[in-house]
């Protein structure tokens, strides 16, 4: 039975400390309520008190989880990725982008364009998902709106179309005028929203008017088009200005939002596309969370649903091995708090409980289907370490442990040609610390760490690497497909050697896949 709500599934991409949490949370509150704003981070209300939490997020006090959050808005309901930033960057923030049919580019208005934002953007990109952007912190003294634009356009190559313009920023701003509404959204100290069709608009200065009736002309002219086509394949992105922190824009940015996102695409699976609308149940998996509860040593898989409805208890199968089962224990996801999920459609989120048959990646439908959704790309690590057992006693458990955690998509691994020396590799710190953890609780091997200075990764697509051509500072080494790697320890390094063997091409990991 076909659940008539509609889903749009969103993840915020963001630097830290550009607003992310805080728009969540206001988001979050203008819902039907499922979930309170506490809910999201914890990083403000200190809602950790949990047991649940693994340790390594009791001690640093942070969500290792893309954890899931839902709100009803306008009888919609949005289903809401957490994309973790800071140290808990990993290639599960990327992954968690797979899982979404739209993003949400959060800027700081001081800011601009920061290093991690245009990384997450960059995976958007290559999935082409249409990105709305919200440049937050209004109401301090920031870049220029239209040198704003001109940055998203530039560092992004990607066409811009303002939703709302500001009247006046930082300490003289004074609102909001919405183009697409022609009304004016008042700032004020309260935070109370006041909003008013343009013409009936008596508080604005002449001056005030003329500079805002000016820019709007500009725009109009100089601006580009605006076509639903653009936006939804990722080509154009609508901008909205405002300040989460004030609750200033949020309501008109959610009130065009629920207007602009995509609903469910369709997915390729097996060459096909897949619409949401086909009967039979399918989705994937595209993280698996581990140990969440240490007394149970379980693991949750989360699983994006594409198509069909999924039912608790359903019998499925795992397209990858051909096995049945049944998932009786299925769970949505809030922080810590976990409810039973009965029922989930298309762009819904679930957790799976998992024994160890999921990996990242895997696909599982019901019915009669055999279709396998698209391979999880590989994010190119940034972070390199050699690693060995500290008792070389403990082999056995050592090998095992690194391969089970590499399935899953933990870490990544390579090895050194001749020697078959280990270097696991990352896109983010958090990433060792969990497999150093995970190898240690769950395989009982400590871990020895030599951290390496090595920070790009690439893949060599065209010519042989000999060893004259490596030495310390590039580096050869193995994928698990036994492909060629060169690890550069910068991009001085890496456009050295590009200079000198003109004949190698060379390819980050997600162009090659
Ligand atoms: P995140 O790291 O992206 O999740 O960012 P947070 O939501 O935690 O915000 C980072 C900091 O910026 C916090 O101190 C917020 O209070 C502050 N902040 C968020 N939005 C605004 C805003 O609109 N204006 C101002 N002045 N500060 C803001």
């Amino acid at each position: 039975m076909p659940n008539e709500t509609p889903r749009r599934t969103f993840a915020i991409i963001s630097h830290p400390d550009a607003g992310k949490t805080t728009l969540t949370e206001k988001v979050l509150l203008l819902g039907g309520g499922i979930r309170s704003a506490g809910t999201v981070k914890g990083k403000k209300s200190g809602k950790y008190a949990t047991s649940d939490w693994m340790e390594i997020e009791k001690q640093r006090g942070i969500s290792v989880t893309s954890s899931v959050m839902q709100l009803l808005y306008k009888d919609i309901q949005i289903n809401i990725l957490d994309t973790p930033g800071h140290q808990d960057f990993s290639e599960d923030t990327y992954r968690t982008l797979t899982a979404v049919d739209t993003a949400v580019m959060v800027i700081d208005s001081v800011k601009g364009i920061e290093a991690q934002t245009l990384k997450l953007f960059k995976v958007c990109r290559m999935r082409g998902i249409p990105i709305l952007t919200f440049i937050n912190k209004l109401d301090r003294e920031g870049k220029e709106p239209l040198d704003l634009l001109s940055e998203i356009e530039e560092t992004l190559e990607m066409d811009t179309f303002p939703m709302n313009w500001p009247i006046g920023t930082g300490k003289r701003l004074k609102g909001i005028y919405s183009i697409p509404d022609d009304t004016v959204e008042f700032y004020n100290e309260s935070h109370e929203r006041e909003i008013l069709p343009y013409k009936e608009v008596t508080k604005l200065e002449d001056y005030e008017q003329e500079a805002l009736e000016e820019e709007i002309m500009l725009l109009e002219e100089a601006g580009n088009d605006f076509t639903m086509e653009k936006v939804l394949n990722g080509t154009l992105t609508p901008v909205f200005f405002g300040s989460a922190l004030s609750n200033f824009g949020v309501q008109s940015f959610l009130d065009q939002f629920v207007k602009l996102a995509a609903e469910p695409q369709a997915r390729k699976a097996s060459g096909e596309l897949v619409p949401p609308t086909s009967p039979d149940f399918s989705g994937f998996i595209f993280k698996i969370q581990a140990n969440m509860n240490p007394n149970h040593r379980d693991r949750i898989a989360f699983l994006r649903v594409c198509s069909g409805s999924f039912e608790r208890g359903m019998e499925v199968t795992l397209s990858r091995s051909g096995k049945k089962m049944k998932l009786n224990q299925s769970h949505s996801f809030f922080a810590s708090d976990r409810e039973t999920v009965e029922k989930a459609y298309p762009g819904d989120i679930v957790g799976l409980y998992d024994s160890g048959n999921f990996q990242v990646g895997d696909t599982i439908v019901g019915g009669n289907t055999r279709i396998q959704y698209e391979e999880m790309p590989q994010f190119p690590p940034e972070k390199f370490a050699k690693v060995t057992a500290k008792n070389a006693l403990k082999h056995k458990q050592y090998h095992k442990g690194i391969e089970q955690l590499v399935q899953e998509g933990t870490i990544q691994l390579y090895k050194t040609p001749y020697f078959e020396d280990y270097i696991i590799g990352a896109v983010g710190e958090l990433q060792f610390q969990v497999f150093e953890y995970r190898m240690k609780n769950e395989y009982k091997v400590d871990i020895e760490f030599n951290h390496m200075t090595h920070e790009l990764a690439r893949w060599v697509t065209k010519g042989k690497v000999t060893e004259d051509m490596t030495d310390s500072r590039k580096m050869l080494v193995n994928d698990q497909q036994g492909r060629s790697v060169l690890l550069f320890q910068n991009e001085f390094a890496l456009r050295w050697f590009q200079d000198k063997h003109p004949d190698m091409e060379l390819s980050t990991g997600w162009e090659i896949l």
